[in-house]
């Protein structure tokens, strides 16, 4: 596609930057949407980041995504965030409006819960459920949960103080019924549990392996792993394997990028298998 004097500006700062695989994933988006717009790596360092930020809008960006380590630094420069933003306490996503006001955004818990829908396992249909982590990537699963499900919460992680804190203000801030149990409880964790989600960093390419007893389970549930790098992480391996339905974390990666791009660009960009198909090529994985 060419890019005009006129072309809408978006992109992704990092540092590194390198690595993200939002520049192929908008790339594909702009070509297949046929937009006059251009979304571009940003590897900026953390000292710079508030400097770079108060820029964009004089640049004539539409917005931005930000990536590690920038998440939790621009919600706290930021003086306008969205509610998800706000409780997550991170911002994934800037929308610039044209009188140059940034909002932070935090599109994590919107892909989580439009994944989970796409795949046929909209969130309200569950009145059971198993989180495992107490990370960012929890905060964002969570406040997709007390939106749109009023399901009983289980929340297990290696430090039990941060799901017990996570617990306390969920319960207050949202009304979500969680119980903190301790790691590596999978009996209690078990029992009725209709959908399991890993927010762990467990599984992730170069990190330790997820070591749960899956056979403390119910059989019918669904299982979900955010981690997308590998696809089949070892707990989706060994839940098809048990006959679990499974949800891989691509589509989480795929629906928070969709935020962005339609209130960038003004379009609801495609989602199909190819743009899992180029994301999984782009990581050197098989399809
Ligand atoms: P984070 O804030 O660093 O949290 C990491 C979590 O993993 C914590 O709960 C931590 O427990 C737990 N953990 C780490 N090592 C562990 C171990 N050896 N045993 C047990 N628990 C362990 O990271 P995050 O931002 O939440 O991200 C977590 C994962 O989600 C990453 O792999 C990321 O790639 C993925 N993610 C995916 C998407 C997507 O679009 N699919 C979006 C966001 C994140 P402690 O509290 O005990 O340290």
């Amino acid at each position: 596609m060419t890019v005009t004097g006129k072309a809408k500006l978006s992109g992704v700062i990092g540092w590194p930057v390198s690595h993200s695989l939002s520049p192929i994933l908008h790339g594909t988006w702009i070509a297949r949407c046929g937009l006059d717009a251009a979304y571009i790596p940003l590897a900026v360092r953390p000292e710079n980041l508030a400097g770079v930020l108060d820029c964009l809008p004089h640049m004539g960006f539409a917005g931005a995504n930000l990536t590690l380590p920038h998440k939790e630094t621009a919600f706290r420069h930021l003086r306008h965030c969205d509610e998800a933003a706000r409780m997550v306490g991170a911002v994934n996503t800037l929308v610039i409006a044209s009188d140059g006001k940034i909002e932070g955004r935090n599109t994590d818990a919107f892909g989580y819960a439009e994944a989970m829908r796409s795949s046929g396992y909209p969130l309200s249909r569950f009145k059971r459920i198993c989180v495992l982590g107490a990370g960012g990537a929890a905060r964002a699963v969570l406040y997709a949960l007390a939106k749109q499900s009023s399901a009983d919460i289980v929340l297990l992680n290696r430090t039990r103080a941060r799901a017990e804190a996570l617990t306390a203000e969920f319960s207050t801030r949202m009304g979500a019924r969680i119980t903190t149990l301790d790691w590596g409880d999978w009996t209690s964790a078990g029992a009725g549990c209709e959908l399991l989600i890993n927010t762990t960093s467990l599984g992730l390419e170069g990190q330790p392996t997820i070591d749960i007893d899956l056979k403390a389970f119910p059989p019918g549930m669904v299982v979900s792993d955010i981690v997308y790098r590998p696809l089949m992480t070892s707990l989706l391996v060994e839940a098809r394997a048990r006959g679990h339905p499974i949800v891989t974390g691509l589509g989480m990666l795929i629906h928070q990028a969709r935020a962005g791009f339609g209130a960038w660009f003004g379009c609801d960009p495609p989602v199909e298998l190819e743009i899992e198909t180029v994301l999984l090529k782009a990581m050197g994985q098989t399809p």
